[in-house]
């Protein structure tokens, strides 16, 4: 049997249209939430997803306003327009698209970012917060993939997920979530022996490693649920994910699309991220 495919894109559109309804009701008290996106540098697929990125707000009703700089600035530069944006009572969420010029230290640019406004939830307080399970702003994609389970009804609990990747940005927070649902989680990596006998394993497989169709048929349980994060660009132009989609929709029972897959899903947890920010302002 075919699986069933989880569009991201649909259900992205289907949430668009609630938050778009949020906003109103935000404006009619006055606020209008407001993200601020910093990009550095002129790397094509980081502003193609910036780009993607504004049309969305634009789209619900958030403002978006967007600084660019050059691959040359410092990064004391950069810090003080972070700091700028944290004091700037217009600008409720701050994104600043990764990666970033190799001289810029990442992590102290995310960690100057108000973790208040730290909409794309990478800062070590959000983190901590997600791990302790305080309130805090979830990272988009691991948030997303999360809806997105929860969106094809599947009872989490007891369930195992196997979660291949363990970067900061969607390997371990994404299996920290499922754990906060009750899942059994395993992690791997690129030193994981014997990839394929774990991810066998799994109820519910998610992939975000960066290599085009490394997971085929044989590495999937039949009847799993299968997510693929990984965006790869084919020699053809063409983008393809870490899971050899043709191959293992005839093993899955649920399978994300590479692209309108996850893609989409990043995008509306960031635009629901910016609407809580503002939100919270009003009760400051
Ligand atoms: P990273 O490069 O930061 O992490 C990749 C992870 O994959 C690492 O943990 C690495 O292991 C692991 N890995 C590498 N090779 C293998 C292998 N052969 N077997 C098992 N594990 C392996 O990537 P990101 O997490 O940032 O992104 C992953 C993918 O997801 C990319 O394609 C990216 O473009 C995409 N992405 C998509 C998003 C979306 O919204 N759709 C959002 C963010 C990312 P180790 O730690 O040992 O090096």
């Amino acid at each position: 049997m075919t699986a069933q495919i989880i569009s991201g894109a649909e259900l992205a559109k289907e949430i668009r249209g609630q938050l778009a309804k949020e906003v109103e009701v935000l404006k009619q008290k006055g606020i209008e939430p407001g993200l601020a996106v910093i990009l550095v540098g002129d790397d094509p697929a980081s502003h193609s997803y910036v780009k993607g990125k504004q049309k969305a707000c634009a789209e619900v009703g958030i403002r978006s306003t967007l600084l660019t700089f050059p691959a040359t600035i410092t990064e004391q530069f950069l810090l003080e327009k972070i700091q700028e944006l944290n004091a700037d009572p217009s600008v409720h969420g701050i994104l600043v698209q990764l990666p970033l010029p190799s001289h810029i230290n990442e992590l102290k640019v995310i960690e100057t970012i108000s973790p208040e406004k730290d909409v794309d939830g990478f800062h070590p307080i959000n983190v901590g917060r997600m791990m302790v399970g305080q309130k805090a702003f979830l990272p988009c994609t691991p948030y997303g993939i999360l809806v997105m389970v929860k969106s094809i009804g599947v009872d989490i609990a007891g369930k195992h997920v196997v979660v291949v990747g363990r970067s900061n940005i969607v390997g371990k927070p994404v299996g920290q979530l499922f754990l906060r649902e009750h899942a059994t989680v395993t992690y791997c990596h690129s030193k994981t022996n014997n990839l394929a006998a774990i991810t066998r394993q799994a109820d519910i497989l998610i992939v975000a490693v960066g290599k085009a169709r490394l997971i085929g048929a044989d590495y999937v349980k039949p009847g799993a649920v299968v997510i693929d994060v990984g965006v790869n660009r084919l020699e053809n132009g063409k983008l393809c994910g870490d899971v050899n989609f043709d191959e293992v929709k005839e093993v899955a029972s649920y399978i994300t699309p590479v692209p309108k897959g996850v893609g989409p899903m990043t995008i509306t947890m960031l635009l629901h991220n910016t609407i809580e920010a503002a939100k919270e302002l009003m009760h400051r």
